[in-house]
C-alpha cells in the first residue's frame, strides 16, 4: 500500500541519517562518560545526573544504530522461549520497582526459530518495557507462545495496564511518539523494524484502562 512505502521510505532515509549522526555522536559521547566518570569524586550528585543524561543519549543512538545497520544480518537457530526468559531476568528488577509480576508461559514446547538473536532480544526488552511503564500500580504481565498453523509463531505479551485509546493506537511506532516525560518513542519504531526484517509481523490491540496485548508473528523454518 501506498502508507506502507512511505513509512519504509521514511525509515530508509532515518537509517540514512542514524548511521551518520550516531557515529558522529559516539565519540564524544564515550570521551565525556570518561570525563564525568573523573569528576564524580568531587561532586557526585551532580555528576550522577549528567550521567543519567548521558545514558539516555546513549540509549537513542543504540536505538538508531539498530536502524542504520539492517544489512548485518545473521541468523541462527534460536529457542525463543529461552531467550524471553534471560530478557525477563534481565528486566526483573525493572518490573519489581513497579510491582509488577512476569509470567511466562513454559506448558508446551516451542519449535525454534531462525532469528538474529540479538535483535530479537532487543524487541523483548522494548515491548516487556512497555508493558512494566503502563502499570504504574502494578498487575501482571503474561507472555504466551503459540504456533499457528504450523508456518509462525505468535508470541503475545499481555499486560493490565493503562492501555492505549484508539486514535492514539494508529500513531504508536511513529518515530518519536511518546507519552512519557522521558521516553523516546523509537522503542516500538525499532520493534516493527526488527520482526519486519525477519519477514514477521507486530501488531497492537488495546482497550484503554484495561490493557494491551503486543502480539508478534514469526515464521517457523528456515529463512
Ligand atoms: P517510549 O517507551 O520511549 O515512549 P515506545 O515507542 O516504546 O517509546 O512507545 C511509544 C508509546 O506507545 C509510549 O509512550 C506509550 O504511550 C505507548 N505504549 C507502548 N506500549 C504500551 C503499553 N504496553 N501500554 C500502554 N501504552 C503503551
Ligand atoms: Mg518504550
Amino acid at each position: 500500500s501506498e502508507e506502507a512505502l512511505i513509512r519504509s521510505e521514511k525509515l530508509s532515509l532515518i537509517g540514512q541519517l542514524a548511521a551518520g549522526i550516531a557515529h558522529d555522536i559516539r565519540n564524544p559521547l564515550t570521551s565525556l562518560k570518561g570525563f564525568v566518570h573523573l569528576l564524580k569524586a568531587k561532586n557526585a550528585d551532580y555528576v550522577d545526573v549528567m550521567m543519567e543524561e548521558l545514558e539516555h543519549i546513549n540509549y537513542v543512538v543504540n536505538e538508531f544504530m539498530t536502524l542504520a545497520k539492517p544489512h548485518l544480518n545473521y541468523y541462527i537457530e534460536s529457542k525463543i522461549q529461552e531467550l524471553v526468559q534471560s530478557v525477563v531476568g534481565f528486566l526483573q528488577p525493572h518490573a519489581h520497582l513497579y510491582n509488577v509480576q512476569i509470567e511466562i508461559d513454559m506448558d508446551q514446547e516451542i519449535p525454534t526459530i531462525y532469528c538474529n538473536p540479538d535483535q530479537i532480544k532487543q524487541v523483548f526488552i522494548n515491548v516487556i518495557k512497555n508493558a512494566v511503564e503502563s502499570m504504574a500500580n502494578g498487575g501482571l504481565i503474561q507472555i504466551s507462545f503459540r504456533n499457528r498453523l504450523k508456518q509462525w509463531l505468535v508470541i503475545c505479551v499481555e499486560d493490565q495496564g493503562v492501555g492505549i485509546s484508539e486514535d492514539r493506537l494508529s500513531k504508536l511506532g511513529e518515530p518519536f511518539y511518546t507519552s512519557k516525560d522521558n521516553g523516546t518513542g523509537l522503542g516500538l519504531m525499532v520493534c516493527k523494524h526488527i520482526i519486519e526484517g525477519h519477514g514477521g509481523r507486530l501488531s497492537i490491540k488495546s482497550i484503554l484502562n484495561h490493557g494491551t496485548t503486543v502480539e508478534i508473528e514469526l515464521p517457523l523454518g528456515r529463512k
